[in-house]
């Protein structure tokens, strides 16, 4: 049985495989992640082989602990300092240089490394019973949707992995990224917006989402369902016609197709948009057509991902 609920005795055998270079999946309130040791680059290997990811696409280190987070970075300051008391635990990923105990295949060969604090309590016990960084990408084939319940996991990877059923993630999109190397600047939008980071750290910047370059993994073409999906105007979907279409919808009323109801709030849509693309997704549809999230500051990540869907 590969999913198993997080109790502490499953949580001890999940630290253990850690312990032994293996790989778990484990909740987290952004998304599910394919854990391993960070300081095992024979277990990061195994990661990237399991995912099927490009060899430069770096991992985002988790940490329970400050102490963590200074031990594998180099040149943590008073910003960070500032952002962690604020923000962690929670789905803020600081980028900073890394600690040379850290592997180059830990940070997909570059000199920087991620690290975040999660705040889901299985991830913290997890952390916290194996004793140091555990590097997770997010759960799925290079290329799929994120996972965001145990049984999207299982789905990609089979029985043979150990999968801890933490429930549904609460935020249900990945962290902010953020570059603490130099001037502080968002590379990936997340559930913590620019804004708030503005309030804490007045001079960061923030790299436009269409030209992540400096997050590799930010390229577009991620998250993609099987099916066509286009993002139109709720006009354009109001007149859609043909067959097979699968609408994800807040306020649209087409007159054909499959209607899928996505929150009218940017939090909660973020919390559903991957397993709501799935669920589309599962339907074999000709298309998908998304009706586009206003355009406000705080729907900057739910649009983010979509138009990464849609790529
Ligand atoms: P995920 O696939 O959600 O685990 O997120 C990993 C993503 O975080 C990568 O694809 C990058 O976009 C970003 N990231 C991780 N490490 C770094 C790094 N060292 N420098 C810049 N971005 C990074
Ligand atoms: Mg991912």
């Amino acid at each position: 049985m590969s999913i198993v609920s997080a109790t502490e005795e499953n949580i001890e055998q999940a630290s253990q495989i850690l312990q032994s270079g293996g790989v778990v999946s484990f909740p987290t309130e952004t998304v599910y992640g394919l854990g391993c040791d960070t300081l095992n680059k024979e277990a990061i290997s195994l990661v990237y082989t399991l995912k099927n990811r490009p060899n430069n696409n770096p991992l985002i280190a988790h940490v329970s602990n400050l102490g963590d987070a200074k031990k594998i970075t180099n040149g943590w300051d008073d910003r960070c300092d500032k952002l962690a008391s604020v923000f962690w635990p929670g789905p803020l990923t600081l980028v900073l240089n890394k600690n040379k105990c850290v592997p180059k295949e830990a940070s997909g060969g570059g000199d920087t490394i991620a690290v975040r604090c999660p705040s889901h309590k299985t991830a913290i016990k997890l952390l916290t019973r194996f004793g140091g960084p555990i590097s997770a990408p997010s759960a799925n084939v290079s290329g799929h949707t994120s996972p965001t319940t145990a049984i999207h996991v299982q789905m990609d990877f089979g029985n043979e992995l150990f999968v801890l059923d933490g429930g549904a993630c609460d935020k249900g999109i990945e962290s902010t990224v953020i570059s603490m190397v130099g001037t502080p600047t968002i590379l990936r939008p997340g559930s913590i917006g620019a804004d708030a980071i503005l309030k804490i750290i007045s001079d960061t910047k923030v790299q436009k989402s269409d030209r992540q370059n400096e997050s590799p993994g930010s390229s577009d073409k991620h998250y993609a369902p099987k099916s066509k999906l286009v993002l139109q105007t709720k006009e354009l979907i109001q007149n859609q016609h043909g067959e097979n279409i699968v609408f994800l919808v807040i306020n649209a009323t087409p007159n054909i197709g499959v209607l899928v109801q996505m929150p009218s709030n940017p939090a909660e849509y973020a919390k559903y948009i991957y397993a709501k693309i799935r669920e589309a997704d599962s339907m074999n549809p000709k298309i998908i057509y998304v009706e586009k999230p206003p355009n406000s500051p705080e729907w900057e990540a739910v649009n983010d991902r979509l138009r990464r869907a849609s790529s």
